[in-house]
């Protein structure tokens, strides 16, 4: 998917027919995701970015079979424009760094400078637009809590490593990313509860909750992305988290709401998916 890699805005035929191949991988594994995040050991923070679409083929290439939209009469200029280089996708300095079970963060054990944010660490310039999210929502009447935000290399090796032990490789990997390749590392992801039904944090149910749906419906406007949806899963290669909140700025979360898109891996062209190994 190179078209990605134009900086010009994308032609409305493309991202038509994006939208189609997306939705046709999404239908094309239904795999249960395991409900672990609020297991006693090791921790509520466990699986919080790692809950592998285990069984998830990353077998999103079905370009050339998605049919075209005889609808997809919009003109193209009514998609913003955005200078896709300006930011990196490899460097884990760069707000839009890409990691996934494809690619690790580089280097592996990458620390970010750190803030604080109501008790949690994120990287400094997410913490503007985190603080604004948080109290628009309040505004709003929805009680919206930080669960789980900045993860170190070491601490989510020893969560990997323990989930290892006690289950083996394979079932590790479905509830624990590996160490290196959660977004967590990076400073940029945190992950979000509510007070209406507490049972459901970290829990498929969060997305039906007063705050899943708020989240959902304002997360973009304060540059937040929803990485993790049932629509992108063998994309992203991990489960629908909808409390998994990726910043990635406003202008291209902006971006992608124009579009239609709702993976960094096809904007910038990154391969994803399930691990390579
Ligand atoms: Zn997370």
């Amino acid at each position: 998917m190179t078209i990605f890699l134009d900086r010009r805005p994308l032609p409305r035929i493309a991202v038509v027919m994006l939208a189609a191949v997306l939705l046709l991988a999404g239908c094309a594994s239904g795999a249960a995701r395991a409900t672990y995040e609020t297991s006693a050991s090791p921790g509520p923070e466990a699986g919080a970015e790692g809950s592998a679409a285990n069984g998830v083929a990353a077998d999103g290439g079905t370009v050339a079979g998605a049919p075209a939209d005889e609808s997809a009469d919009a003109p193209a200029e009514a998609v913003p424009g955005i200078d896709l280089a300006a930011h990196s996708p490899a460097d884990p300095e760069s707000p839009w760094v890409v990691v996934n079970k494809r690619v690790a963060v580089d280097p592996v054990d990458y620390e970010p400078d750190l803030t604080t944010v109501r008790g949690y660490l994120v990287r400094p310039d997410v913490a503007p637009d985190l603080t604004a999210l948080l109290s628009a929502a309040e505004a709003d009447g929805v009680h919206l809590t930080l669960r789980s935000a900045y993860r170190g290399y070491s601490k989510q090796a020893s969560v990997y490593e323990s989930w290892v032990a006690q289950l083996g490789r394979a079932q590790a990997d479905a509830v624990s990313a590996r160490p290196g390749h959660s977004e967590h590392q990076t400073g940029l992801a945190v992950d979000v509860g509510g007070s209406s039904r507490p049972a459901c944090d970290f829990e498929p149910c969060f997305g039906d909750t007063l705050e899943g749906r708020w989240v959902a419906e304002h997360a973009g406007s304060f540059g937040f992305l929803v990485r993790y949806t049932p629509e992108n899963k063998a994309v992203t290669g991990y489960a629908p988290e909808a409390w998994h909140l990726r910043w990635v700025g406003r202008d291209l979360a902006g971006y992608l709401s124009e579009t239609g898109l709702s993976t960094l891996e096809e904007v910038f062209d990154v391969p994803g998916g399930d691990y390579g190994r």
